[in-house]
C-alpha cells in the first residue's frame, strides 16, 4: 500500500467509527467498483429505489446495476419545472431505499449538503426506511466552514454542468443570485441518525463527484 494509501485509509476508518458512534451504520470501503458491489449486496432485489442526483452515484455505476438486475428505480431525472418531474421525486420518499452522495462529510460525521428543490435532502432525513449515502475521499472537510465553501465551489461546478440560466456559469463564482434557475435553496446538516431510518455512509477510497 502507497503511503497515500494507507494516511487515507487510517482517516477513514476513524471518521467510520465517529459515524458509528453517532448512530449511522458505516463503512470504508476502498473502490468504486467494490462500493458497487456491497451495495448490490445491501439492497434486497424487491426493493424500490429512489436517488438523488449525483455524479457519484453515476461513477459508481449502482443506478444502471440495480435497475438491470431488475430493482424497480423510482426517480425520474428531468427538469425540475415538469410536473411529472416533481411527483417522480415526491414518490421517491416514499421507496423503500433512497441512495445519494453527500456535499460534504465532516471528521466530526456530519453530513453537509444543498440542494435546489430540497427533495434530496427530505428523503435522507425521513422517509425512505433505508438510505445509502456514497461519498469519496474528496467530500472529506475538516470543519462546517470547510463543508460550506466546498458546497459553493460545485454548485457552481454543478451549474455548468447543468448548463442553468445563472450567473456563476459565467463568472466562475457564485454571487447569491436570484435567477429562476437557482440551485442553491436548501441547506441541511445531519449531525446525527435521527433514528426513524438506517442511514449507512459509505466512504470510498478514490475522488468521486464534485
Ligand atoms: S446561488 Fe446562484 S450564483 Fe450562486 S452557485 Fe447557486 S446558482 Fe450559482
Amino acid at each position: 500500500m502507497n503511503p497515500k494509501e494507507w494516511y487515507w485509509e487510517i482517516q477513514c476508518e476513524k471518521l467510520v467509527d465517529v459515524l458509528k458512534s453517532k448512530k449511522f451504520n458505516a463503512e470504508f470501503i476502498k473502490t468504486r467498483t467494490e462500493a458497487k458491489d456491497r451495495l448490490l449486496e445491501l439492497i434486497p432485489r424487491e426493493a424500490t429505489v429512489g436517488f438523488g442526483g449525483s455524479m457519484t452515484l453515476s461513477q459508481v455505476g449502482i443506478i444502471e446495476a440495480l435497475s438491470e438486475r431488475g430493482n424497480v428505480i423510482i426517480t425520474k431525472r428531468g427538469n425540475p419545472s415538469d410536473p411529472e418531474t416533481v411527483e417522480s421525486r415526491r414518490k421517491a420518499l416514499h421507496a423503500d431505499v433512497f441512495l445519494s452522495s453527500a456535499n460534504a462529510l465532516t471528521r466530526k460525521g456530519q453530513l453537509v449538503n444543498l440542494d435546489g428543490m430540497g427533495n434530496r435532502v427530505a428523503s435522507m432525513i425521513f422517509g425512505p426506511k433505508n438510505v445509502f449515502i456514497v461519498c469519496g475521499l474528496n467530500k472529506i472537510v475538516n470543519s462546517l466552514e470547510e463543508a460550506f465553501a466546498r458546497i459553493k465551489m460545485a454548485a457552481v461546478i454543478n451549474c455548468r454542468r447543468l448548463g442553468t440560466n445563472t450567473p456563476c456559469v459565467h463568472t466562475g463564482e457564485c454571487s447569491d443570485c436570484r435567477s429562476p434557475e437557482r440551485i442553491c435553496n436548501v441547506y441541511s446538516i445531519i449531525e446525527r441518525n435521527p433514528g426513524q431510518n438506517q442511514i449507512t455512509v459509505i466512504i470510498v477510497g478514490e475522488e468521486l463527484g464534485f
